[in-house]
């Protein structure tokens, strides 16, 4: 195994274009032969930014722990204006409605979470010569350099 040519881990961080944490690569947790970017913390995947204030109760108005108990929350506090009718509904309630239908569509879909990603305009991170395989550059795998036509693997 030639060290120089696993060149991922040693250049700068790069940054995720949805929560600008720091990437780095590591192999694929699901058993491909592929690179995958992780924070800090080795995770894949995070919490969208938008929603982060939701899993602190100092930091969302309704005291919510995560994004179900501030859906629940929300649909009290709607409750409890639509009983109490007996003045106009306020723009709180309106509010409290509008963030309730945009928090309900995303937890539907399961779009709290995000792989983190960098831009498309990222340079490849390895430095060294790339060697070619079937008239092409070889992609550099975890186990090595794969030719992106044959799939022939070698560790040159
Ligand atoms: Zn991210
Ligand atoms: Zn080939």
């Amino acid at each position: 195994m030639n060290g120089r040519s696993r060149s991922w881990a040693d250049v700068p961080p790069f940054t995720c274009v949805i929560c600008l944490a720091p990437l780095h690569r590591i192999p694929h947790r699901g058993g491909l032969d592929e690179w995958q970017w992780a924070d800090a913390q080795g995770s894949p995947s995070r919490i969208d930014p938008d929603l982060v204030h939701l899993y602190d109760p100092q930091l969302n108005p309704v005291g919510a722990t995560d994004p179900y108990d501030a859906l629940n929350k929300l649909a009290a506090l709607m409750d409890t204006a639509g009983a109490a009718r007996k003045a106009c509904l306020t723009w709180v309630y309106w509010q409290a409605a509008r963030e309730y239908s945009a928090l309900k569509t995303r937890l539907d879909v399961s779009a709290t979470f995000h792989q983190h990603e960098v831009s498309p305009a990222t340079p490849a991170p390895h430095h060294g010569p790339v060697p070619r395989h079937c008239g092409q550059p070889m992609r550099l795998a975890p186990s090595g350099w794969r030719c992106r036509a044959c799939n022939e693997r070698t560790d040159a």
